[in-house]
């Protein structure tokens, strides 16, 4: 099978389970997901599971980035800010997604990855930093939707909440040891949607300290 076919298989795995944003599945009928897999597990980055991509972190599988896009309800235009930027597959569907991406990855070797393959794939409206991302992103600030792809130990950091727009909505796991449930914000309501297992989120603000 040819990885195009591949990427349009996957997309109809996710509409049959359910997504139903037709920019999302846009979007991710568009990214190449194997660009995003480091070497020899660029063969297996269709397959419906998360991925290594190095220093003990993972790809999050297709499902779990679509419903996790499709969860923020952000438009053409909305100024997003997602923490976690792993492998930059995430921040290149919401590049797609949406008018501007601001994503924080702690690794440096990975956010230097991510960075290389967004430009070289041409996604101009996304900018990667290296840091801390229970901080944020202050000087951007305020976005209109937040996707945290590490989880959150019982709640979202503050500085995140404090960074949404008024209107704006954050998506977030939320949990203990790994697994917990994948968390809408939004108007001051809190809204579990399904439950989910992510890395641990590791910060300073609300997070795992780093050990
Ligand atoms: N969205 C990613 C999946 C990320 S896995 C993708 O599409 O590939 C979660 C990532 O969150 C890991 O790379 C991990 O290093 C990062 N992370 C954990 N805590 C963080 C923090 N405080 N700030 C920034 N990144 C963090």
């Amino acid at each position: 099978m040819s990885v195009a076919d591949e990427r349009a298989a996957m997309v109809e795995r996710l509409r049959a389970g359910g997504v139903t944003d037709p920019r999302v599945l846009a979007a991710m009928g568009e990214v190449p997901r194997e660009r995003f897999v480091p070497g020899e597990a660029s063969d297996q980055a269709y397959r419906d599971s998360p991925l290594d991509i190095g220093a003990g972190q993972t790809i999050s599988a297709p499902a779990i980035v679509a419903l996790g896009v499709a969860a923020l309800g952000a438009g053409p235009e909305a100024h997003v800010l997602e923490i976690g930027t792993g492998s930059g597959y995430g921040a290149a569907v919401l590049a797609r997604c949406c008018g501007s991406v601001v994503t924080v990855e702690r690794h440096p070797e990975l956010a230097d990855r991510a960075r290389d393959a967004l430009l070289a794939l041409g996604y101009d409206n996304v900018e990667v930093r290296t840091g801390d991302g229970t901080a944020g992103a202050p000087d951007r600030a305020p976005f209109d939707a937040v996707l945290v792809t590490a989880m959150a130990d019982e709640r979202p950091p503050q500085p995140l909440l404090d960074q949404l727009a008024p209107h704006g909505t954050l998506v977030c796991p939320v949990g203990r040891h790994g697994h917990g449930d994948l968390v809408r914000y939004r108007g001051g309501r809190a809204e579990e949607l399904l439950p989910v297992a992510f890395v641990p989120l590791v910060g300073e603000s609300g997070a795992d300290q780093p050990s």
